[in-house]
């Protein structure tokens, strides 16, 4: 089985991705695999150099991730190019690592994306697990976590998928508004649900 894990921005994901790790559930996070794929050496990365020119690379031959996200951000035709370059292999990786895991006998295991409804991730996983806490409380966590001010990270969340969309599209839900313990408790019985295979 494989469960989709997503939320917002701060919401608590790699928080909870690792309290299920600690009973030994395994992941993969999207955000790694992301970055994997156009790592120097990999065909994506030859395809978007070839693409845009040496202006995206950095000196070490890595990719210029800020270069290019001004590039797509200004251009919607290209962040699709981009998109139809990156999400298959990206798509592949996932399945990839999550069979590796499977293989290696975990019970079950976790795909983590922030945009998993939104890239179809979703449709990789037999649930999906939305990890909750209120906007105020996700822009209070962003704005401490990565040092950036409140309105900064209002944006942030204002551009994301909104809460009760997420919401309505999940299958299990932890709410991660209260004291660490009060989550531990939450993945301790999502765990043992699971582990029955129960859905
Ligand atoms: P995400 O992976 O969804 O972006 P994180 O797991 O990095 O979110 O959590 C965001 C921030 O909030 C981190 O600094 C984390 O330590 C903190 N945090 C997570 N859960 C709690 C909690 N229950 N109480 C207080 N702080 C929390």
């Amino acid at each position: 089985m494989i469960i989709g894990v997503t939320g917002g921005i701060a919401s608590g994901k790699s928080t909870v991705a690792h309290a299920f790790a600690a009973r030994g559930v395994p992941f993969v996070d999207a955000d790694d695999v992301a970055r994997e794929v156009v790592e120097p050496g990999e065909p994506a990365l030859a395809e978007i150099a070839a693409h845009f020119g040496p202006r995206v690379l950095r000196d070490d031959g890595q990719l210029d991730r800020r270069a290019l996200r001004a590039i797509v951000f200004a251009e919607p035709d290209q962040r699709r190019w981009l998109e139809s370059v990156t999400h298959p292999r990206i798509r592949e990786r996932i399945q990839h690592h999550l069979a590796r895991l499977q293989a290696d006998g975990a019970p079950y295991v976790l795909l983590v994306s922030p945009l998993l409804f939104e890239s179809g991730q979703w449709r990789l996983t037999d649930r999906t697990l939305v990890v909750d806490v209120p906007e105020a409380m996700q822009i209070r966590r962003t704005a401490a976590r990565d040092d950036i001010d409140t309105a900064q990270a209002q944006a942030i969340v204002a551009a994301q998928m909104s809460r009760d969309e997420r919401l309505a599209r999940a299958d299990d839900v932890i709410d991660n508004s209260g004291p660490h313990d009060a989550m531990l408790e939450q993945v301790a019985r999502l765990d043992q649900q699971y582990r029955q295979g129960e859905s």
